[in-house]
């Protein structure tokens, strides 16, 4: 088994204890310290900045060629590492190792899309209005980038955020989540490696509001890219508005789940309680409140509690293992303390509803039946191994209660009728919708939510042109 590495900021090509306060990392399936970390100051903070700005103008004067060399190296790095870094991984997060695994892997494919598109910067030329002269369109990276991510994916979230702006050509700042930084810094190493020049990336831990603040208030920072609570994406963005400067916001969501009387209602079953379940449901776009056509909802409930019941739940470093300990404790309290609530207003519990012994973070797949709305599981995003399924009668109905929360990240609906996969495409409100299938995210696509759920797109060619700024030359 791969060792936990020592924690240590990443500021300027070097690897450096900061000089601020201490914390411990914890291993949630234990609950044992794995280790401890240095803080970054102020003036560590103030270094980053200073690296990011150097390290903006020698990364964005390396030719678009080489840049889509380097990151296409980080790609071959991390697959490489697959296994040590998913291990580190499972340690600091709890989830399963093939899991872990395959989150390694999506992380080298987002960095082999971003080499591939940085090339794609296109810009155009417009027919100009007098003779003898040009109107030029050009894409410029936009300048040096303060990122912050949480800790239930630690590799493809900073993945996404680190390919994009390198990119683009942009450097970057990344405050990974202080509970799992081993992950993000294997990633910092791994382009370090590969060729990114020093101060184009970097990487601070600290406390989030003083980290925040300190980074998007300087005038270095010129693009803020935030995922995480609802609450956290707020401060972040209210300190970018002061600005002003280009945030991206990805605040999580409350996805429903729409299952009609025309499917294969076990199979339905089964793949629903599979996702749920993934990362111990601490998914942003996990499948969330299950909404089942009335004449199939008994036979739906049966089939995705008897998938709950069998899965095995354990230390995410063991084989055979389909669910690890949620990732820290506030988690436990708040999963537990919703299914309570649900119970109070009248749901039923099918499996589950415990902790599962005392030592490490550990939940049992839970189902409850016969959810109300008033219930607060179906409006908070529970974030754990949770599905509250309610019966519905009719199409308007079941999507005004889709989009009945003030968040839309992404959907699902399941059904055999075309006509109704149309109508359910266009009307529902969410940034990804899945029609008869959970797979909604892929590096080449636009991942993002609408409402409270964020604004501005990762993935695909929308993650680029996050970091990119627009530029019109006029030439005689
Ligand atoms: P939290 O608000 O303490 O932290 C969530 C994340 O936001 C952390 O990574 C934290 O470091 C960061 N953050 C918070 N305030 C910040 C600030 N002012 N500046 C910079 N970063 C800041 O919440 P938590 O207890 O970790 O999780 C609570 C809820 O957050 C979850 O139940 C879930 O609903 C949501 N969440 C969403 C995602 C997602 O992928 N969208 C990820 C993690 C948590």
């Amino acid at each position: 088994m791969s060792a936990y590495p020592d924690i240590t900021l990443h500021i300027g090509g070097v690897a450096r204890a900061g000089s601020g306060g201490e914390i411990e990392i914890h291993d949630p399936a234990t609950g044992e310290t794995l280790a401890m970390a240095r803080l970054a100051s102020a003036a560590d903070l103030d270094d980053a900045l200073q690296a990011a700005e150097t390290g903006f103008a020698a990364w964005r004067a390396v030719s678009v060629f080489e840049r889509c060399r380097i990151l296409r190296r980080v790609g071959e790095l991390l697959r490489a590492r697959q296994d040590a870094i998913g291990q580190v991984m499972t340690r600091e997060q709890g989830k399963p190792l093939a899991e872990a695994r395959g989150e390694v892997a999506a992380s080298a494919e987002v960095f082999e899309w971003y080499a591939e598109e940085g090339r794609r910067a296109y810009g155009r030329v417009v027919p100009s209005r007098t003779t003898g002269a040009r109107m030029i369109v050009v894409r410029e990276p936009i300048g040096p980038v303060a990122a912050f991510t949480p800790w239930n994916f630690p590799a493809l979230t900073p993945a996404r955020k680190i390919a994009g702006a390198l990119g683009a050509g942009c450097s970057i700042i990344i405050k990974p989540s202080e509970e799992t930084p081993a992950t993000c810094l294997a990633l910092v190493e791994a382009c370090v490696e590969a060729g990114v020049p020093a101060g184009a990336i970097n990487l601070v831990l600290g406390d989030p509001p003083t980290v925040s603040h300190h980074l998007v208030t300087s005038p270095v920072i010129r693009k803020v890219s935030f995922t995480g609570s609802t609450a956290g994406g707020r401060a972040v963005a209210a300190l970018a508005a002061q600005g002003p400067k280009r945030a991206t916001l990805e605040l999580g969501g409350h996805a429903p789940v729409l299952v009609f009387d025309d499917v294969d209602v076990e199979a339905v079953a089964a793949l629903g309680a599979q996702r749920k379940f993934r990362n111990a449901g601490q998914v942003c776009v996990a499948p969330t409140r299950f909404y089942v056509h009335e004449a199939v909802h008994d036979r739906f409930v049966a089939a995705f509690a008897s998938a709950a019941e069998r899965i095995k739940v354990g230390n995410g470093l063991q084989q055979g293992i389909g669910m690890g300990p949620l990732a820290n404790a506030r988690r436990l309290e708040a999963v537990h303390g919703l299914i309570e609530d649900a119970r109070r207003h009248g749901a039923r519990l099918v499996c589950g509803g415990e902790r599962i012994g005392n030592r490490g973070f550990f939940y049992a797949p839970t189902v409850l039946a016969e959810v109300p709305e008033s219930a607060a599981i179906m409006s908070e995003e529970p974030f754990g191994p949770v599905a509250p399924i309610a019966r519905f009668r009719d199409l308007d109905e079941v999507i005004g209660r889709a989009n009945g929360l003030p968040v839309g990240l992404a959907a699902y609906a399941f059904t055999g009728s075309g006509a109704r996969a149309l109508a359910l495409s266009e009307r529902i409100e969410a940034g990804m919708v899945g029609i008869n299938r959970f797979e909604i995210a892929a590096a080449e696509t636009p991942f993002g939510g609408v409402k409270d759920s964020g604004d501005g797109r990762e993935g695909g060619t929308e993650g680029l042109d996050a970091y990119l700024v627009t530029k019109t030359i006029s030439q005689a």
